[in-house]
């Protein structure tokens, strides 16, 4: 085993302190493998309850009405997720399109927003007006209210009691930390969250992030009070065979009021070509459950690695995990480089090219992006990424096996190595 490391690259005292690592988390592995385990199961029974058959894996051009696999899938999402409907589309082309979309169906204008968990998700701040964008719903006189959480990262029941008020008609709660410095939100919490604001506004629509969620708990939002869940099929429940794609499921009202904006008033679910992928999203979804297994364990992996090395990870290697996305922070803008091309070059595809920091849209410093993905931009597949500004921290997700997440991180970890960048007494 190590000679076929060491062909690619990775010294023997890298490879030994990875084992070491590896054994470590036996029992971390086994809870997870748990995990996926019981969501196998659960997508399977949706699976067959909706009756797919090689007839969902054909074929609609043109309007597509009538089309069995769109149908069928939609179904499948309903029943495993536990919605009353769901919408699913290729014409969804990410996650914020599928969120620009629940939010811009279901509020009118006069109505108002409110963020209970602080500020949302970057892209989103142009879809609110948060930062003034064309279409935006400010500009449809949509307003938005945010409570932050408290300083410990717990909700701050207080001001989101005090932001509630006649206007308040949708509540966005984003699962998963994104690129913000708060913990992730536990199933279990969307729910308490939930509960209250409904204590206070019973008729409140209460949507979920789920970006980076799906599987990676037992339960989903709609199992705890969710009115609709939002995601994107190049992330978690696109198993990595998605090559595009969003959903929302939920209330059979959502749903309906979502189809009807992404097509058109009159016309909703009822067309919408799936022009031959309807295959790669069932099996996507089949595969979701060890996907997501795998890349549970890559973070876990990074984060025993490099919280044993003496820098800051988030979530701790021991911590409990409600998304895929573990960050590492270097304060060192040498090792946050080195750390994205480990990565890259770890990679099945694009593994010889060399990631350079560059200014982005949207974003006040220079980023590093390390991705050698199948689809392009899938962050189920193993990827880091970070802006180049103190504190030098990467955030890193994905993996469709573990045992490229685990040869992602050792290449990582070489590549520090090479460079004297990590104390080499803590690897003994
Ligand atoms: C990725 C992500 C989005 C946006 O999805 P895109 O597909 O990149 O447009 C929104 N919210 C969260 C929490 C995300 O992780």
């Amino acid at each position: 085993m190590q000679k076929q490391y060491e062909s690619l690259g990775i010294c023997k005292e890298v490879y030994e302190f990875g084992c070491r690592i590896e054994e470590s988390l036996k029992e971390r592995f086994l809870h997870l493998d748990e995990t996926a385990e019981f969501n196998q199961i659960k997508v399977i029974s949706a699976m067959q309850k909706k009756r797919v058959s090689a007839e969902c894996f054909g074929t609609t051009s043109g309007y597509g009405y009538d089309d069995i696999g769109r149908d069928t899938l939609e179904a499948v999402y309903a029943e495993c997720f536990h919605g009353e409907d769901a919408l699913v589309r290729p014409q969804i082309t990410c996650g914020t399109h599928a969120l620009a979309l629940a939010l811009m169906s279901n509020l009118r204008p006069g109505d108002e927003l409110l963020s209970p968990v602080g500020k949302p998700y970057d892209t989103l701040e142009s879809v609110i007006g948060i930062r003034p964008s064309k279409g935006s719903l400010a500009e449809y006189g949509i307003t938005y209210r945010q409570a932050d959480l408290l300083a410990d990262g717990s909700f701050d029941y207080e001001n989101i009691r005090n932001a509630i008020n006649e206007k308040t008609k949708l509540v966005t709660i984003q699962r998963s930390k994104g690129y913000a410095v708060r913990p992730t939100l536990s199933v279990e919490k969307i729910g308490e969250l939930i509960s209250f604001v409904k204590s206070i506004k019973q008729d409140v629509i209460c949507m979920v992030d789920n970006c980076y969620g799906e599987f990676v708990e037992e339960r989903e939002p709609l199992e705890v009070g969710a009115d609709m869940i939002v995601g994107s099929l190049i992330k978690n429940p696109g198993g990595g065979l998605a090559p595009i794609g969003g959903y929302i499921a939920g209330k059979k009202e959502c749903i309906e009021n979502a189809a009807y904006r992404l097509t058109s008033p009159g016309l909703g679910k009822e067309v919408g070509a799936s022009l031959g992928i309807m295959q790669s999203f069932f099996q996507g979804l089949f595969l979701a459950p060890s996907v997501v297994n795998a890349a549970l364990k890559g973070a876990v992996f990074a984060a025993g690695i490099y919280e044993t090395l003496g820098f800051d990870v988030l979530p701790g290697a021991a911590e409990s995990r409600h998304d895929i996305i573990q960050s590492v922070t270097f304060h060192n803008q040498k090792a946050m480089t080195a750390f994205c091309r480990g990565i890259q070059a770890a990679a099945p595809v694009d593994s010889y090219v060399t990631p350079e920091p560059w200014a982005m849209p949207g974003y006040d410093s220079d980023v590093i992006m390390a991705a050698g993905a199948f689809v392009q931009g899938s962050s189920i597949e193993l990827s880091a990424d970070g802006p180049i500004k103190p504190p030098y921290a990467v955030y890193f997700q994905g993996g469709l096996t573990f045992s490229h997440a685990k040869f992602g991180i050792l290449m990582s970890l070489q590549k520090l190595y090479e460079q004297n960048l990590v104390n080499k007494n803590l690897m003994c």
